[in-house]
């Protein structure tokens, strides 16, 4: 009895999903998908529209600076001799050369990058209002990130280049294991030991959304200690959700921000969207599809090596000094590729969406939060642009998923 009257007491509290636009509603008998969706956008008003698509579009100059930028430090490095003399130092430490390399390379770039890394990730971020870190605890966040590299970027360089060495033709197919097996322990330990280096993640405990999140997730098949709760307040002001983990340790994740700024429909909406990431194998797929891309980048890397490394006099694919080259050659690779990595996770984040509505049955709560993830992905983009910068669908094709999914389920809105 306490505790029901708590939780009316806990439920009162909580946010109403908001305003349902007349064409939306159903009250002229019907719903008009297009005419919904329109009708939901242009409530968005202008001043937040031109700052959304300020953020976003800015975003698509940023990738090309940024792999621009990471280029020319790679150069420096080769030109320089730089990279040659890291070798040479690296070369004192026996078995363990290619970790001490990489130690001087991961330091030698962190900081030739610190400049646009300050401009795009912090001071951006703050201008748009997006971030909650001051200065110095930003700084420390990418320490963080730069001591997990350390570790986990030795083993992967010493694991990679040990094939390299002993099996220079062929090493790019035996190297691309390597790289998935290493993806999928960093994937496999995501939750649990990377996560909570940053953050605080713990169970579901928001007594306000605990029941009919936990239900969501049963109906799906999903094991009720398997969704989280996050404190990315702490970083941002962003609204998200993600499913996480591999082998075991898979889960769905809430953020604060969602939770406290977002009505339940909104996050039954969003959880929905979740749970197909969960239910149709998003993770496993994923790393076969990056293990398909990485394959490829590795032969193309094992094929322009050799064309490229005479001019840094770098001995043969196996020598260190030439790392700065191969990277060079695999990050243009995954720069022209991006409008194909986008499709595939777009692809995927499309389907999550059409089972997540269908799930959680709330097309409005969808909408409404999709409006609020406007705040740092523009709401309509050209269908070329679309294809090209988007990881998720844009704002306007989620809507669009939910009002269709409404138009048709009558009985959700008719009396
Ligand atoms: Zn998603």
């Amino acid at each position: 009895m306490l505790l029901a009257l708590l939780l009316a007491a806990e439920l009162s509290k909580a946010i109403p999903l908001g305003p349902v636009p007349a064409a939306a509603s159903g009250a002229a008998g019907s719903i008009d998908p297009v005419a919904a969706t329109r009708a939901y956008l242009d409530t968005l008003p202008s001043d937040k529209r031109e700052r959304s698509n300020a953020y976003f579009e800015g975003g698509y100059w940023l990738h090309l600076w940024s792999f621009l930028w990471s280029a020319g430090v790679l150069l420096l490095l080769l030109y320089s001799g730089l990279s040659a003399r890291m070798r040479d130092r690296a070369g004192r430490a026996g078995r363990f050369s290619s970790a001490v390399y990489w130690l001087q390379f991961l330091v030698a770039t962190a900081l030739l990058e610190l400049p646009l890394s300050i401009y795009r990730d912090w001071y951006r971020e703050h201008q748009y209002g997006l971030s909650n870190l001051t200065f110095a605890a930003w700084l420390g966040e990418e320490g963080k990130g730069l001591l997990i590299s350390a570790v986990f970027g030795s083993l992967a360089v010493m694991a990679l280049y040990a094939v390299v060495r002993r099996l220079p033709r062929t090493w790019w197919i035996w190297g691309t294991v390597v790289a998935i097996a290493f993806l999928i322990f960093g994937v496999l330990i995501g939750p649990v030991v990377i996560s909570p280096i940053f953050n605080n993640p713990r169970r579901l405990e928001d007594q306000r959304v605990v029941a009919p999140i936990l239900s969501l997730a049963r109906a799906s098949g999903i094991k009720a200690g398997e969704v989280w709760e996050i404190d990315a307040s702490k970083q941002t002001t962003r609204v998200s959700a993600n499913v996480s983990g591999f082998l075991g340790t898979e889960r769905i994740t809430l953020n604060d921000n969602l939770l406290n700024r977002c009505s339940l429909p909104e996050i039954e909406a969003v959880m929905g969207h979740e749970m197909g990431h969960y239910v149709l194998g998003h993770i496993p797929l994923l790393i076969v599809q990056f293990g398909v891309v990485i394959a490829i980048g590795f032969g193309l890397v094992s094929y322009l090596f050799d064309r490229f490394r005479m001019r840094w006099s770098i001995r043969d694919v196996g020598d260190l000094a030439g790392l700065p080259l191969a990277l060079l050659l695999f990050s243009a690779y995954l720069f022209v590729l991006t409008p194909v990595l986008n499709s595939i996770i777009r692809a995927q984040e499309n389907s999550a969406d059409v089972f997540g509505v269908n799930a959680a049955r709330q097309p409005d709560g969808f909408a409404q939060v999709t409006l609020k993830l406007s705040e740092y992905r523009k709401l309509e983009p050209g269908p070329l642009e679309e294809i090209v910068f988007y990881d998720h669908p844009s704002g306007r094709t989620r809507i669009m998923t939910a009002m269709r999914w409404k138009a048709e389920h009558p009985e959700t809105w008719s009396h």
